[in-house]
């Protein structure tokens, strides 16, 4: 049985594998917004509800529901929970685990688990929603859950700006959190390889400042109070930072469609770079403070191996996870190229573990890095991973083939 939500995954996740027995369970219609309660800060879903949806319906109530990703369109809320889900807002809200309260899940063997609980206290033993968050259907299938609400801001100001390396980006994210607090809901990074792929693919698309630059940044700030001129707030912080040499250039969104217009670039990036062929994609985390050490060993170290490859890298250096993909040169084969996948990952994913990271920040690990998983985690982790499965799917009927 493999549980479907949008199918938007990026590891092979929803699709079957190749035994040509698997069932697909599509959630589709399981699509209601089943309460909304105002005053608990919470919204009961269910799994089909595409993440678009819940937004909305939050928003009508007058209420945040913020995990927020380019996907969110067509996605399902019980696919972000089976996947974790993170987008671009983890730096303030946190991933979907920290934005769930309760899960009702129907078991392998037919058990409906009823764990709708909307309560932000409850120690009465292990907390086994858990379980099934980021489990990408191994365990059960999702049928809904009860999610976080938070106030809606009413001030938002959105920046675009230059720096000289990432290790200044990094010094000023910290910079920018101690000034702004909570306030700071986005920090993104984009690698000049990955803005000139969404300026020569995307239409209506133009670079924001005036020259070429081989870093940006794209910051996000939010405030509940609509009387804090947020934006002159970031201009002024903006501008001593400029005054110190961290920043080289900056824009600040004055409209929301100017702000949407700086988000676009963002969000365009997977797109742009489907449109000029393969790509071996990566989708790691290290620690914030080492993200510059890792691309400073990275870079090097793929240029030795690949020659004229294009490194695109981009993503939420907020909360140290990087999109660390690898563009073929032009010239280069689809089919040749992709076949070079396990020496890059060895080069990626090795560098990541011996910086303390992850070789999947919020994608899974579904068919494709079920295998390459194996060379990371320790085998005390995988017995127990194993060890659960077990115990709640013995004839192995959920997802065979995923994760475990
Ligand atoms: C353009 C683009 C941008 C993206 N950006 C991000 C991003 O910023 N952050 C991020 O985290 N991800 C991102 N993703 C990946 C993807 O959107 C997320 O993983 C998303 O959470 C998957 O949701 P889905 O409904 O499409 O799940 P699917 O792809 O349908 O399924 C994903 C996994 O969950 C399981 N599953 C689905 N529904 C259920 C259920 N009800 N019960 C049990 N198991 C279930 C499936 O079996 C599968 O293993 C992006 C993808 C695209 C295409």
């Amino acid at each position: 049985m493999v549980p479907q939500g949008g199918n938007t995954g990026l590891v092979g996740g929803a699709t079957p594998n190749m035994t040509g027995d698997a069932v697909i369970i599509s959630l589709a219609r399981l699509d209601r917004v089943r309460e909304i309660d105002r005053a608990n800060y919470t919204i009961t879903v269910e799994a089909g509800c595409v993440l678009q949806q819940v937004q909305a319906a939050a928003e009508a109530a007058d209420r945040l529901f913020p995990l927020s990703l380019a996907a969110q369109g067509s996605c399902q809320i019980g696919g972000n929970l089976s996947t974790n889900a993170g987008g671009v807002h983890v730096l303030r809200y946190g991933n979907t685990r920290e934005l769930t309260l309760g899960l009702e899940v129907v078991l392998p063997d037919a058990t409906v688990w009823d764990g709708l609980r909307g309560l932000r206290k409850d120690n009465t033993g292990y907390d086994l929603k858990h379980l099934f968050i980021g489990a990408e259907g191994t365990l059960g299938v999702i049928t809904a859950a009860v999610m976080k609400l938070f106030p809606r801001p009413r001030a938002q100001a959105v920046t675009w700006f230059a720096v000289t390396c990432p290790r200044a980006a990094v010094e000023l994210l910290a910079a920018m959190r101690s000034e702004f607090g909570d306030r700071v809901t986005a920090f993104e990074i984009i690698a000049w390889p990955a803005l000139a792929l969404v300026l020569a693919n995307v239409p209506d698309t133009r670079n924001p400042l005036r020259e070429n630059h081989d870093w940006h940044v794209l910051l996000e700030l939010s405030d509940t109070s609509l009387e804090c001129d947020l934006a002159d707030q970031l201009e002024r912080a903006l501008a001593s930072q400029m005054e110190r040499g961290a920043i080289v250039d900056a824009v600040v969104a004055r409209s929301n469609s100017q702000a949407a217009a700086l988000w676009r670039l963002r969000e365009s990036i997977s797109e742009a770079q489907r449109v000029e062929g393969f790509s071996i994609k990566h989708d790691i985390s290290v620690p914030v403070s080492h993200v510059p050490r890792f691309l400073e060993l990275a870079e090097p170290a793929l240029r030795q191996a690949f020659g004229a490859v294009r490194i695109v890298a981009f993503g939420h250096i907020g909360d140290g996870n990087l999109h660390y993909n690898l563009s073929k040169p032009t010239a280069v084969e689809n089919d040749r190229f992709i076949a070079q996948t396990s020496m890059a990952n060895r080069i990626v994913h090795d560098l990541v573990a011996s910086l303390g990271g992850s070789i999947s920040a919020e994608h899974g690990l579904g068919q494709l890095k079920r295998e390459e998983i194996k060379r990371y985690k320790s085998a005390a982790e995988l017995d127990m991973m194993r060890a659960i499965k077990k115990v709640l799917d013995p004839y192995d009927l959920m997802n065979p083939g995923k994760v475990v």
